[in-house]
């Protein structure tokens, strides 16, 4: 492509790396490419313009995006090679100095990549940093939905940015200030996914619980839950992450109220000791995240609870790593990610001191996954001899005639079935628990 236009049909490679935005995001770029006339191809084909969505949550995050910008180089040199995402926002610099980059685009701008595309290519010069300031961006931009009919879960997203600035978290600087979608926009976009066959709706966003707070109109996650859920042909409705200060008690009532509504919530705890909790400045005690746990136990019997913990955090002694443990089993979690802190350049973190050895967080953090795994079973456990019912979303890896797929309380679910059930939600009794996963039979 740099050596000149074709007549043949142009085509677009994307790598993604991060989280489920991140991914969102992917997917809406390969429809706004295939809508001027691309046609998508694996990212280790040959393609006229490769696009690598990158994270910079950590620094593994940077380290990954390095390498597969320079394995597309290497992949077509002739190529046209875009870097976008977080780890582009927040390094331009540094990503343009990668030999092969022709264009850089931050996280504000992924709206507007196939012009910047084409224009890199009309100018046929470079490399370009189309970065702009993210602090500068007020409204939420619209991106198209990839609604491939016949799926069965769709992720919307549904906000974009953060202002509450933890000690230890990047994203703000990547993502910019909190920005809301128009609720009609939502409306009409999961109407949408609902005709194309869709079930399960997951809203996501970067801070998602702050939802509607930047209309100032006294619009809030809740607000927009009570309009989705009542929408016909919804089966399920599910928050992708909720932090523990967002949750209202409209949210916890319109959760407990609407059968549609995923008995599941995904809350970051992050630290089970208040004065690490203070120190990530994360605006909350143990003793509130524990008064919310309960209140949502009683009003919705048998909810998940998923969470992320960071060890090591700096200053975390093994007092407070122990203080984390006991209060990560009281609440009995159904799942829970365990992070070790890694200090991220810019943030406020990065300089505090007291940093914890290495050796230190990966033991920490041994510790606490091998209590994620058995809480997580003792929760999984509890269904076994039951009927539960499963979306079921694909065919088993290796298994033929074995279906597998989601409870709505996000416990994964495999069941021998001869047909195509894809994208139906069926009853299946519960016969067993083994290596993480659920077993049983269609009822
Ligand atoms: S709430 Fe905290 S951890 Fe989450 S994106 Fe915002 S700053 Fe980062």
């Amino acid at each position: 492509m740099k050596n000149g236009g074709t007549k043949v049909q142009k085509t677009v490679a994307i790598h993604t790396l991060g989280c489920k935005v991140n991914q969102v995001e992917s997917s809406a770029i390969a429809e706004m490419f295939k809508e001027n006339g691309y046609r998508p191809v694996d990212f280790d084909q040959p393609a006229d313009v490769y696009i690598i969505n990158t994270c910079t949550v950590t620094h593994l995050g940077d380290r990954k995006s390095r390498q597969l910008i320079r394995r597309a180089v290497k992949t077509n040199p002739g190529a046209l090679v875009v870097v976008t995402g977080c780890y582009a926002q927040t390094s331009p610099g540094e990503v343009l100095e990668i030999p092969g980059v022709d264009l850089v685009v931050g996280t504000g701008d992924k709206n507007k990549i196939v012009k910047l595309v084409e224009q890199a290519v009309n100018k046929n010069a470079g490399p370009f940093n189309a970065v702009t300031d993210i602090f500068k961006q007020n409204n939420f931009q619209e991106m198209p939905t990839a609604a491939d009919s016949g799926k069965t879960r769709a992720f919307i997203k549904v906000q974009e940015g953060c202002n509450n600035y933890c000690a230890y978290c990047i994203i703000p600087y990547a993502r910019g200030p909190l920005r809301s979608r128009q609720p009609e926009s939502i409306v009409n976009e999961v109407k949408k996914l609902i005709a194309n066959g869709f079930k399960e709706i997951v809203l996501t966003g970067i801070h998602t619980g702050a939802y509607g707070l930047d209309f100032k109109d006294g619009t809030e996650l809740s607000t927009l839950v009570k309009q989705l859920v009542r929408l016909p042909g919804l089966k399920r409705l599910r928050l992708s992450s909720v932090e523990p200060n967002d949750i209202t008690e409209e949210l916890i009532a319109v959760a407990s109220s609407a059968e549609v509504f995923c008995r599941h919530l995904h809350i970051p705890l992050q630290s089970g000791d208040d004065d690490v909790l203070k120190s990530m400045r994360r605006r909350y005690t143990t003793g509130h995240f524990a008064g919310l746990i309960s209140r949502l136990r009683e009003r919705i019997p048998g909810i998940a609870i998923t969470t992320d913990v960071i060890v090591g955090f700096p200053g975390e002694t093994e007092q407070m790593f122990e203080n984390t443990y006991q209060f990560c089993r009281e609440m009995a979690f159904s799942g829970m990610h365990v992070f070790k802190y890694s200090p991220r350049k810019g943030t406020a973190a990065a300089d505090f001191p007291h940093q914890v050895p290495a050796p230190e967080k990966e033991r920490r953090s041994k510790k606490l996954i091998q209590l994620g795994a058995e809480m997580a079973a003792d929760y999984a456990l509890k269904t076994v001899g039951k009927t539960v019912e499963v979306l079921a979303e694909q065919q088993v890896e290796g298994s033929p005639g074995h279906w597998e797929g989601l409870t709505d309380t996000y416990l994964r679910v495999e069941f021998p079935c001869a047909g195509n059930i894809r994208g139906r939600l069926v009853n299946v009794q519960v016969t067993e628990f083994r290596q993480g996963k659920l077993y049983g039979k269609i009822n």
